[in-house]
C-alpha cells in the first residue's frame, strides 16, 4: 500500500492547546468540548483506519450560531478545523491532524421542514441519511441516495463526498 504524507503540524498551535480549549469551553461549555486524550482518541481516524492523528480538541456545537462562534474564535488561533459528520468516510475526509480541532456535527440533527409538493426537505447537516427517509416514509417518499452506511452517515458527509448507493443506479448520486 502506498502511504500519503500527512501535512506538517504547527507545533506552536499544539503548545497553545490549553488556551485554545479554554476559549472553546467559554463558547460551548465543558460538556460540549472533548479535551481528554482518551476521549479525543475516538476521533483520531475515520473509516480509512490506516491513518490516525489525535486532534487538539473536539467540539460538538448544537446550533449554527455556535458553529459560527467556534469558527470565528479558531480563525484567530491558527488551529486547523476538520468537519465531521459520522466519520464513515473511506478516504480520510474526516481525518484530523494534531494541530486541528474536529468540528463534530452530530448534534445538528434536526429536520427543519418538509415541502412535499416541491419534494424539498430542509435539514441540518448532522441528520443521518436514513432518518431523512424515515421522516418522509409515511407520505410514500424516500431519500434516494442510499449509501450502505445510511444508518450512521450524515447528509453533510453525503454532500461533501457525493455519496451514492443502490438507488443511484436509477436516480443518480447525491
Ligand atoms: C460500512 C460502510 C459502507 C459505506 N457504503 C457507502 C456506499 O454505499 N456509498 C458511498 O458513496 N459511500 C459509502 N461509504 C462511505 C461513507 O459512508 C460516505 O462517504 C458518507 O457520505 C460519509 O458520511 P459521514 O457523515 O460519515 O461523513 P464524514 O466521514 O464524517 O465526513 C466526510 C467528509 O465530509 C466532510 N463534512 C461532513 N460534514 C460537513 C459539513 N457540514 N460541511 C463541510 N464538510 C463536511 C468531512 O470534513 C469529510 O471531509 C461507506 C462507508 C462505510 C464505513
Amino acid at each position: 500500500m502506498t502511504h500519503i504524507a500527512m501535512p506538517a503540524v504547527d507545533e506552536a498551535v499544539i503548545g497553545r492547546r490549553d488556551e485554545i480549549v479554554a476559549g472553546l469551553v467559554a463558547i460551548l461549555g465543558a460538556e460540549h468540548v472533548i479535551a481528554t486524550e482518551d476521549e479525543r482518541r475516538a476521533y483520531e481516524t475515520d473509516a480509512l483506519t490506516a491513518y490516525r492523528a489525535v486532534p487538539l480538541a473536539v467540539v460538538l456545537p448544537g446550533s449554527t450560531e455556535e458553529v459560527s462562534k467556534v469558527l470565528a474564535f479558531l480563525n484567530g488561533t491558527g488551529a486547523k478545523v476538520i468537519a465531521r459528520g459520522a466519520g464513515t468516510s473511506l478516504s480520510g475526509g474526516a481525518l484530523p491532524s494534531e494541530d486541528a480541532v474536529v468540528l463534530g456535527l452530530a448534534r445538528l440533527n434536526r429536520i427543519v421542514d418538509i415541502d412535499y409538493a416541491n419534494r424539498v426537505a430542509r435539514v441540518q447537516t448532522g441528520v443521518t441519511n436514513v432518518n431523512i427517509t424515515n421522516a418522509v416514509a409515511g407520505q410514500g417518499f424516500f431519500y434516494a441516495p442510499d449509501p450502505s452506511s445510511q444508518l450512521a452517515c450524515t447528509i453533510g458527509g453525503n454532500i461533501a463526498m457525493n455519496s451514492g448507493g443502490a438507488h443511484c443506479l436509477k436516480y443518480g448520486v447525491t
